[in-house]
């Protein structure tokens, strides 16, 4: 068996040893005699399996009491309609900040059911960098402020929790959400598919201060509330129970290799070693403010375009996968998940400079 080094932006790499123990445990998990996949989502021991996992995520992040964890599905995608429809009071509007294509897409789903305010954009630069705070008009009468922590496909992260200036903080943290400790407790409501840094596609994680709960509207789809979703401790209906499964192997993983301080020192680490060769030379360039620069996604362009494609056929020979950027940005696109290791960081950049030194 051999395994390539996945650079993908999603679904992302996973840690070998979360598959291996998927594997060993595939047939017959914990002498029951059946697969997970095979379980009913009302078996004892499948409850114990979505009450672990929930503990293994409020363990990592430091989730306060006051906080409901959802495992959703519909991804991140569906959280930009849910958003709005939970928390949006009637004839109120929402504030966005617009710092890339995923904010963009949110705020779009969110103006078909109300009044969006976009309070600043990064669109003039090409979604290159984040609008300084102080320029951001913010409604105080808004509903919420939503931002966007990490821009998978321009590489623009944000490096602190912005002030909401005391509206509830809602954040897509789809692509970097436990690559480093946050403080949750500034958050009205984190939401994140789990295909970048958790685990399956199929699952989506969302993080709710309880006060949030039972604002959507009676007429509210009941798969789409909440409260509904949190009352039903997000078993309403049949959950991703396989997808439920893998996350919670992937938070153990994740426990078991120091937390979520380690994995922020790892992912520095990690996301270095790129950016100083992508600073040291003229062959190869990242478009990002450096303050600004994503240490999970990191896209980059050839001086000349033309060697593109030689780049791409060529480190997939070498093993190196899934590094063409997004059609909207162009060029390539490493993404540097938590699973990633940094041997293969090592192996991408000796790639690189080797490529330069054949083609500059
Ligand atoms: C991938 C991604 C999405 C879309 O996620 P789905 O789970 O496919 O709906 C939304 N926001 C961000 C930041 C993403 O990276």
């Amino acid at each position: 068996m051999k395994r390539v080094l996945n650079f993908s932006a999603g679904p992302g790499v996973m840690p070998e040893p979360v598959l291996e123990r998927a594997a060993a445990e595939m047939l017959d998990w914990g002498g029951r005699g059946l697969s997970v996949m095979e379980m009913s989502h009302r078996s004892d021991e499948f409850i114990g399996i979505a009450a672990r996992a929930e503990a293994g995520l409020r363990t990592l992040m430091g989730i306060p009491a006051n906080y409901r964890v959802l495992f959703l599905q519909g991804g991140a995608t569906l959280q930009f309609a849910m958003v709005p429809m939970n928390l949006r009071a009637p004839g109120a509007g929402a504030d966005y900040l617009e710092t890339g294509q995923w904010s963009k897409k949110a705020i779009e789903e969110a103006r078909k059911s109300g009044p969006v305010n976009v309070v600043a954009s990064a669109a003039g630069s090409r979604f290159t960098c984040i609008p300084p705070r102080d320029t951001w008009a913010c409604d105080p009468s808004a509903s919420y402020l939503h931002y966007t922590s990490n821009e998978t496909i321009g590489g623009v992260q944000f490096h602190h929790v912005p002030d909401a200036g005391g509206v509830p903080l809602v954040c897509d943290m789809s692509s970097d959400i436990l690559s480093r400790p946050i403080d949750v407790s500034r958050f009205g409501v984190i939401y994140a598919g789990a295909q970048k840094n958790i685990g399956p596609a199929g699952l989506t994680v969302v993080v709710v201060r309880e006060d949030l709960l039972g604002r959507a509207p009676a007429s509210t789809p009941a798969m789409l509330d909440y409260a509904v979703q949190a009352s039903s401790e997000s078993m309403y209906n049949t959950p991703p129970t396989w997808a439920i499964y893998i996350a919670g192997l992937v938070f153990d993983w994740l426990r078991d290799l120091g937390g979520l301080d380690e994995m922020a020192r790892r992912n520095a680490a990690k996301a270095g070693l790129l950016y100083e060769l992508l600073d040291a030379t003229e062959f190869y360039r990242c478009p990002v403010a450096t303050g600004e620069r994503s240490l999970m996604n990191i896209p980059f362009t050839l001086r000349d375009a033309k060697l593109d494609d030689r780049f791409l056929q060529e480190a997939e020979a070498a093993g190196l996968q899934q590094l063409k950027g997004h059609r909207s940005v162009g060029g390539m696109r490493a993404s540097l998940y938590n699973a990633m290791p940094q041997a293969g960081v090592e192996a991408l950049v000796a790639f690189m400079r080797d490529f330069e030194r054949r083609n500059g």
